[in-house]
């Protein structure tokens, strides 16, 4: 499954759409110096501006205090002219990040992590929603792999991709099975799925005897070693598998084009052309 392809293709249908609706204005806050958030907010502000989208950058040292950054949210929130805020995570130990969440204005929430998104999406009412499930439910839509009725495996729930993306799964029909650290015998449960989302960060976790032949594998692990990215999907399971995302070229580009469409989105809520629900 070629995510690069299909996010290329949102990304050319977004800088029309942005041509045609005016001025967005995305502000991505890191704190710290961790090496891969450095790499995704370059790659971030590059695709941003290629679209279209002005990307202001802003940065805090890793030691930072929890009032600090807060302030900052608080300042891009009653910025007139910033319409998505997305936060980078992890954020160091001393900051509380659900805290942070809540003090973002939830209209400018790009990654859908504000409490009111998050509830949005249980409710099955999207508003902003999380960038990384969004690009799995495209991918799944675009190789017309069947949702409605498959057994869903996701494995990994963590707030920004393995719980949305089984949210999402779930209003598609699918019957979702949620794995993590204390599932026991994970093979047992992966070997049953149709659709099988591995997003853990563990190098290879995923072997071709966890796969049921002819499912489709979602690989948006991201594990970084010396010889390069890769993820958390073993190379020998495409020889089971029926669909595959690549690592480099799967999930990746697709997070960062639906991050996007989500800072369009953002604006078209500020502006009123879009309307959001009253909290
Ligand atoms: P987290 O570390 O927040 O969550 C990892 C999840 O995996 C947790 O729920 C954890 O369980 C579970 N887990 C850990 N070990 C095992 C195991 N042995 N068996 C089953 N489950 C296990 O990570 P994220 O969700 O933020 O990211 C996951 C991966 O996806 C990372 O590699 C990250 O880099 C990548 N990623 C890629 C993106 C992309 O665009 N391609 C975007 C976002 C993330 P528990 O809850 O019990 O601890």
């Amino acid at each position: 499954m070629d995510g690069r392809a299909l996010a290329a293709r949102i990304r050319e249908e977004l800088k029309a759409e942005i041509a045609g609706f005016g001025d967005v204005r995305l502000a991505t806050v890191l704190v710290g110096d961790d090496p891969a958030s450095q790499i995704y907010i370059r790659l971030k502000h590059k695709a941003a501006e290629e679209v279209g989208i002005q990307a202001l950058d802003k940065r805090l040292p890793q030691e930072t205090p929890e009032e600090e950054v807060l302030g900052l949210v608080e300042e891009l929130n009653d910025d007139d002219s910033v319409d998505g805020v997305l936060v980078q995570t992890p954020l160091p130990p001393q900051i509380d990040e659900p805290r942070v969440m809540r003090t973002l204005d939830p209209m400018k929430d790009v990654d859908g992590l504000h409490p009111f998104n998050a509830g949005q999406l249980f409710f099955g009412q999207q508003t902003l929603v999380a960038a990384t499930p969004v690009g799995v439910m495209r991918l799944l839509a675009e190789y017309k792999i069947p949702v409605t009725g498959a057994r869903a495996v996701v494995v990994g729930r963590s707030l920004i991709v393995g719980r949305p993306l089984s949210m999402l799964l779930l209003h598609a029909n699918a019957t979702v099975t949620i794995c993590h650290s204390r599932t026991k015998d994970l093979a047992r449960h992966t070997l049953d799925a149709d659709i099988l989302v591995a997003a853990v960060g563990s190098l290879g976790l995923i072997t071709a005897d966890m796969v049921k032949t002819g499912a489709a594998v979602i690989d948006v692990g991201m594990n970084r070693t010396e010889d390069g990215l890769f993820g958390d999907v073993d190379p020998g399971v495409a020889d089971a598998a029926g669909f595959l995302t690549p690592v480099p070229g799967g999930v990746g580009p697709m997070t960062i084009a639906c991050m996007l469409e989500n800072a369009l989105k953002a604006a078209r809520y500020r502006s009123g052309a879009l309307a959001f629900p009253r909290i």
